[in-house]
């Protein structure tokens, strides 16, 4: 069946020429996005996506582009209309056509476009052996905490992961702590057992999987403390992992070519991985 788009209010193949020239999204990187996943037909946490959208807008002194019931309306009809039951669902909002000029002008009309795709979770395979990930200064700008579609830093640091066949890049700052993933938030388990991760700051994007993961965490008795840790912490962990929309809670068992502990999935990993997967009734995974 042909992907259809969602394109300013129009339903349009997705391979039709569709965005103006003097889109600032395309000129600038001058707008925002989310990714949803839908499993078994359902969106799993909506809200909390929208939320951030609302919040990642504001940032940016844009409205929402439309009512956010109406919003959810057009990502739901977008998706039945790709007939694809779990799917990842890509939305861009960015501040619209105009003038090319650096500053904006007052009142432009938002773009949005909407895209789906087959999900691909990882595989049995990556969830029972886990993956590698290397690590890389982190060149983002400074504020991280924006899910801005100007992604360059991203691309270039996963690409990286990618030709040193890895599933992902750990970005490291100037002091030598771990950011997060180009695409992804990162974890460990400390010395102490606890669960390890950055707090919210203007480093790192807040990932809706990292919430519902800590949410999941502190009500099963597991315990967890948001602090920075170093890419010296994480080489000498009992465990490592990353969480995104899309990787779900996803084993890293190398940083930089060394075996995480024993170089297998840890236990506490495990546990949220399959607690993740229980509250998005992710069974369906192959
Ligand atoms: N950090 C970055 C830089 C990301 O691009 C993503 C994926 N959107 C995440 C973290 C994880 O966020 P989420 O769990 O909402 O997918």
């Amino acid at each position: 069946m042909a992907r259809i788009a969602y394109v300013d209010g129009r339903y349009v193949p997705l391979g039709a020429r569709a965005v103006r020239i003097e889109d600032r999204g395309y000129q600038f990187a001058d707008g925002v996005y989310e990714v949803v996943k839908v499993v078994g037909g359902r969106f799993r946490d909506l809200d909390r996506h929208l939320d951030r959208l609302e919040r990642s807008l504001a940032a940016l002194d844009m409205p929402m582009p439309m009512p956010r019931r109406a919003l959810g309306l057009v990502l739901h009809e977008t998706w039945r209309r790709n007939a694809v039951p779990d799917a990842l669902v890509y939305l861009q909002v960015n501040r619209g056509a105009g003038p090319r000029n650096h500053a904006y002008p007052p009142l432009l009309k938002p773009s949005v476009v909407v895209t789906v795709r087959p999900a691909r979770f990882p595989t049995r395979a990556e969830q029972e052996h886990g993956v590698g990930v290397i690590t890389l200064p982190d060149e983002r700008w400074a504020q991280c905490h924006i899910k801005s579609i100007s992604l360059l830093p991203n691309v270039l640091a996963k690409q990286q992961a990618a030709l040193a066949g890895c599933r992902e890049a750990w970005l490291v700052d100037e002091a030598g702590l771990v950011t997060e993933g180009s695409s992804s938030n990162a974890w460990i388990v400390d010395a102490d057992g606890r669960v390890v991760t950055r707090p919210l700051d203007r480093r790192i994007l807040g990932g809706v999987t990292r919430a519902v993961v800590l949410d999941l965490a502190r009500a099963n008795g597991i315990e967890v403390a948001l602090r920075p840790f170093s890419v010296e912490e994480a080489h000498g962990a009992r465990e490592a992992f990353l969480t995104s929309t899309s990787s779900l809670v996803l084993p890293v068992v190398a940083i930089d070519g060394r075996p995480v502990a024993n170089g297998r999935p840890g236990s506490t990993t495990c546990r949220l991985a399959e607690l993740y997967a229980r509250a998005e009734e992710l069974e369906s995974v192959s």
